[in-house]
């Protein structure tokens, strides 16, 4: 835990170096607009150095944070997040967590209308959220791979009526809506049995900057297994992911939300000689996500809200619900400071922060 004396002295120095910062970005700022699915510059929490190089890494930042600035777009970077978790998107709903290609669409529509803005959950778990100043990050993740996620039409273009082509049309209809989500994937990608299509349908979806990760081998319930086999199961998919040209995972999801017994081999082991290391494991409900910023965030359990109406169990639960009370409570929802460089809070929250070296904290 940080005192608060040093909390100041870091602030204090985080205020000298946005100054600097912001002399030395505005000689050298080519362009106001960040790439959306250009590689990572560098992460808040995690590979992070403990005072920033005033030599830019990759393209300047748009906006460097000040607490004048953080208080005027009431940036509040310790909020909940909510990180969407779909299954199937069928025409024809056959089972409860089923969604239409329809119901996606409007779901999207509403989150891009309201300022939310896509981020992966790879990109969330390590805690490099670009997001606009004033804006919501939110997290789609779909789990499974299942053949409505996504396909290739003959002449190269997602198919339509999958959930890559409606992420697509909304991000084509609102030019702030990021599109990008997480494909926690197993053995036969997307319904693909041979190894060149699943390879081109990987390739794609990473090409564009989606992130393509582990929801394990074969689906099982890992509580039902042995620490050993659970290895095995995150290792085979690693393997796969690996053949298909897709980076090491960064993140996955538990088959039906199910933690093995002794948590941590979800998230770090190895078997066969092949090693997986996550930044999050993500469970399968049932409330928006606390920040990665925040003392009581559990990279090792994070929760996600599985998108549905309002009906039976989801009065409470599921997205139609946690969307509406996010709208009614604004000071619990994560709104950005447009800086991916700086942590910007209001001044009460400032004990709740993770205690960790090099997060340049603007507290307002
Ligand atoms: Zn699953």
């Amino acid at each position: 835990m940080r005192t608060s004396a040093s909390l100041t002295r870091i602030i204090g120095l985080a205020n000298v170096v946005v100054v600097t910062v912001a002399i030395i970005g505005l000689s050298l700022m080519p362009s106001p607009v960040r790439p959306h699915a250009g590689p990572p510059v560098r992460a808040k929490t995690e590979e992070s150095t403990p005072q920033p190089s005033l030599t830019p890494v990759g393209p300047p930042p748009g906006i460097v944070a000040t607490p004048e600035f953080a208080r005027q777009v009431r940036a509040n970077e310790l909020g909940r997040v909510p990180i969407l978790m779909y299954h199937r998107i069928v025409r024809k709903r056959m089972a409860s967590l089923d969604r239409t290609p329809d119901q996606l669409r409007a779901e999207l529509e509403k989150l891009a209308k309201k300022g939310y803005v896509p981020i992966t959950a790879r990109e969330f778990a390590i805690g490099d959220i670009r997001v606009p100043a004033g804006k919501f990050p939110v997290v789609l993740t779909f789990d499974d791979g299942h053949h409505s996620h996504f396909a290739l039409d003959a002449s190269g273009n997602p198919a339509p009526d999958t959930a890559v082509a409606v992420i697509q049309e909304v991000a084509a209809r609102h030019p702030g809506f990021r599109p990008v989500a997480t494909f926690w994937i197993n053995k036969e990608p997307f319904g693909l049995r041979d190894e060149a299509s699943q390879a081109a349908a990987v390739r794609w979806l990473v090409d564009h900057g989606y992130e393509v990760a582990n929801h394990t081998w074969g689906h099982p319930n890992l509580r039902a297994l042995k620490k050993k086999k659970v290895r095995e199961q995150i290792v085979r998919l690693e393997r796969l992911l690996k053949k298909l040209g897709v980076p090491p995972s960064r993140t996955m999801a538990l088959p039906y939300g199910a933690m093995p017994h002794g948590k941590k081999v979800a998230r770090r082991g190895s078997w066969d000689g092949t090693r997986y290391d996550f930044a999050g494991v993500f469970l399968a409900g049932a409330e928006p996500s606390l920040s990665p910023y925040a003392k009581k965030f559990d990279p090792g359990a994070i929760q996600r809200i599985q998108s549905n109406g309002k009906k039976g169990e989801c009065r409470k639960w599921c997205s139609q619900h946690w969307l509406e009370w996010l709208d009614k409570h604004p000071g619990e929802r994560y709104v950005s400071d447009g800086d991916p460089d700086r942590i910007s809070i209001p001044g009460n929250l400032r004990g709740n922060i993770i205690a960790k070296r090099g997060l340049q904290v603007i507290a307002y």
